[in-house]
């Protein structure tokens, strides 16, 4: 069976063949074939990678990830994913002696998939690498294993217009959030039961103070106030959620980076969640309350127009 993936947001989607002739990934049965990726110095086809069964990725999710977003023409911050890749790299002892060459392996996985004109993000994962099974580092230390490539992917534009539903739930991950590890499972369980909820985030609350969500940070208006928690082991420090903080500042919005008692739900007049491909997505009900009137409020709105003419302001950089 041949399918084409369109599943939404950091879900990366394809474009159909025939439909633009390039950036075109075709899966056959959940396998990606035509597609160029880089695995461990080379690029080759991703078909052809085989990873090992003993991989501390595989056996234990030893390894971490990053995930930086391709505006036809530039990457969006990529200092900003360097310096957190290397990073969670270094929170867990993990040696990737080619880290700086993360920005290359980017742009080239961008032009051997002609993916120039088309919006796409890039997957990076280092894993510990394959070793007998044991809790120990391998040791002596061995090479780690990576993984990269590039998908276009369509902006989930009118969603994010619109604005979004969110559920709120226990936060059940690990007290290192702030490591961009691929131990995933709490995101996933609890993005699935956002999904189930027919919403399309999960808002994480640890010990009754919202922390950030399954795959973005969350921003709340309290009486013309922005809150958003603040960086700790708690919270991925975002890159999108670290611009937003740039640009409200830049717009003289009051911030404060402190967390939020869930028990003040009723005074939120607006909310919004912040990630690579979302780019900034209002929240307009939580657990099937509106939030504020149930429209994109105004300082959302505002710091959306004001995040989009950095992005055209970027893209004429790079033409000229
Ligand atoms: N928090 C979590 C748990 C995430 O998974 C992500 C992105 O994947 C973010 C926050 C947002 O990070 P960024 O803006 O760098 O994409």
């Amino acid at each position: 069976m041949v399918s084409f993936s369109n599943s939404p947001g950091l879900d990366f989607s394809f474009s159909p063949v025939g439909e633009t002739g390039k950036g075109v990934t075709v899966e056959i049965n959940n396998q990606i074939l035509m597609e160029t990726a880089y695995f461990n110095g080379t690029f080759t086809p991703n078909s052809e990678i085989r990873i090992s069964p003993d991989d501390r990725g595989f056996l234990f999710a030893d390894g971490i990830y990053e995930v930086v977003r391709w505006y036809q023409g530039f990457f969006y911050d990529m200092e900003g994913h360097l310096t957190r890749l290397k990073r969670s790299m270094k929170e867990i002892r993990l040696n990737w002696p080619d880290q700086d060459s993360f920005p290359d392996v980017a742009m080239e996985l961008i032009n051997l998939n002609n993916l120039q004109d088309i919006p796409s993000l890039v997957y990076l994962q280092v894993t510990r690498g394959a070793a007998k099974r044991s809790h120990a580092f391998p040791s002596p230390a061995i090479d780690p294993t990576v993984y990269a490539f590039a998908r276009s992917f369509r902006p989930q534009a009118e969603m994010i217009g619109m604005g979004l539903g969110a559920i709120m739930k226990k936060d059940t991950r690990w007290s290192r959030c702030d490591i961009k590890s691929i131990s995933l499972l709490p995101n996933i369980l609890s993005f699935q039961d956002a999904i189930d909820a027919g919403c399309y985030e999960c808002i994480f609350v640890r010990d009754g103070m919202i922390t950030e969500c399954a795959h973005s940070n969350i921003f709340l208006v309290i009486d013309g106030i922005l809150y958003t928690h603040p960086e700790s082991e708690y919270v991925l420090s975002g890159i999108t959620r670290k611009n937003v903080l740039r640009i409200a500042r830049q717009e003289a919005i009051p911030v404060r980076e402190t967390a939020v008692s869930e028990s003040r739900l009723n005074e939120i007049s607006e909310a919004f969640i912040t990630n690579t491909s979302f780019e900034i997505a209002p929240v307009i009900s939580i657990n099937n309350i509106s939030v504020g009137n149930g429209k994109p409020g105004p300082v959302t709105m505002l710091l959306r127009n004001k995040f989009h003419d950095d992005i055209a302001l970027l893209k004429s950089d790079y033409r000229s």
